[in-house]
């Protein structure tokens, strides 16, 4: 099975959700990880979580969304993440390629408690990184994290270095697909242990549906183009992809 490792499924708008989960089946997707970005998509992500067996869920509040957040977002935070088919800490982190978002002085501290909690309850971080990989990785570290999926990465080789040196994982997305992404000397700089691949629905479709709204189906051609740029068969690529999953999201079962 292909695993979608980040979704943003509440942000698809009005839509079928039942059957969006049907197509990802038919593409032979078996888990979808819907991720939130902020107090009001992770009650939606732990209500998607209740309804459909093959989701699983990461709640956490974004660096975008870091502006004001509820006074109590942190017992509400805690309160999803002890439910079973919750298994992450996530989207958090920080972006420093945009002077139009929360300035890195609000951004920081927000990720720092959000990455504290994902210690206290033993559960991995999903990390947002853009333009800011090596402080981030500085960030994990001084926080004691041992767990974390830089998502969407699409760091320098250096910074790939780094991530891969601290025992944390890389999710790939549909810019793999892309000509001139960069990412084709990343892909073989990743160990074949520390890879996850995702679609972050609902952007960032892959060849051939860039710009269009991205769905689960299609982590199933992000993952066909990473076998065939590591000359790999898509079920041993499938495999490795799954025991990895499960690896670093102990719960997800
Ligand atoms: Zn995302």
């Amino acid at each position: 099975m292909w695993i979608d490792s980040h979704a943003h499924l509440g942000d698809l708008g009005d839509h079928d959700l039942a059957a969006t989960l049907r197509e990802a089946a038919e593409a032979e997707v078996g888990i979808v990880v819907s991720t939130a970005t902020d107090c009001t998509t992770a009650y939606l992500v732990a209500q998607q979580c209740d309804r459909h067996p093959m989701l699983r869920g990461a709640v956490g509040i974004s660096p975008f969304d870091v502006i004001d957040p509820p006074a109590t977002w942190y017992d509400d935070l805690t309160a999803l993440l002890v439910r079973p088919k919750i298994i992450a800490v996530g989207e958090i982190g920080i972006d420093a390629t945009n002077p139009r978002y929360p300035p890195l002085s609000l951004q920081q501290p927000m990720f720092e408690k959000q990455l504290s909690l994902a210690r206290s309850l033993g559960l991995p971080a999903v990390i947002h990184s853009r333009g800011a990989e090596k402080r981030a990785i500085d960030i994990c570290r001084s926080a004691g994290i041992t767990d974390a999926l830089f998502h969407c990465f699409t760091g320098s080789r250096e910074a790939l270095a780094a991530v891969i040196d601290r025992g944390y994982y890389v999710s790939l997305s549909g810019i793999i697909t892309f000509k001139n992404s960069g990412l084709h000397d990343s892909l073989r700089d990743i160990p074949f242990d520390r890879l996850l691949i995702e679609t972050d629905t609902p952007y960032l479709a892959p060849v051939p549906h860039r710009g269009e709204k991205n769905r689960p189906a299609w982590v199933r051609l992000v993952g066909e183009e990473i076998a065939r740029l590591l000359g790999k068969e898509s079920e041993e690529l499938q495999e490795q992809l799954e025991e990895n999953f499960r690896r670093l999201f102990g719960k997800a079962v």
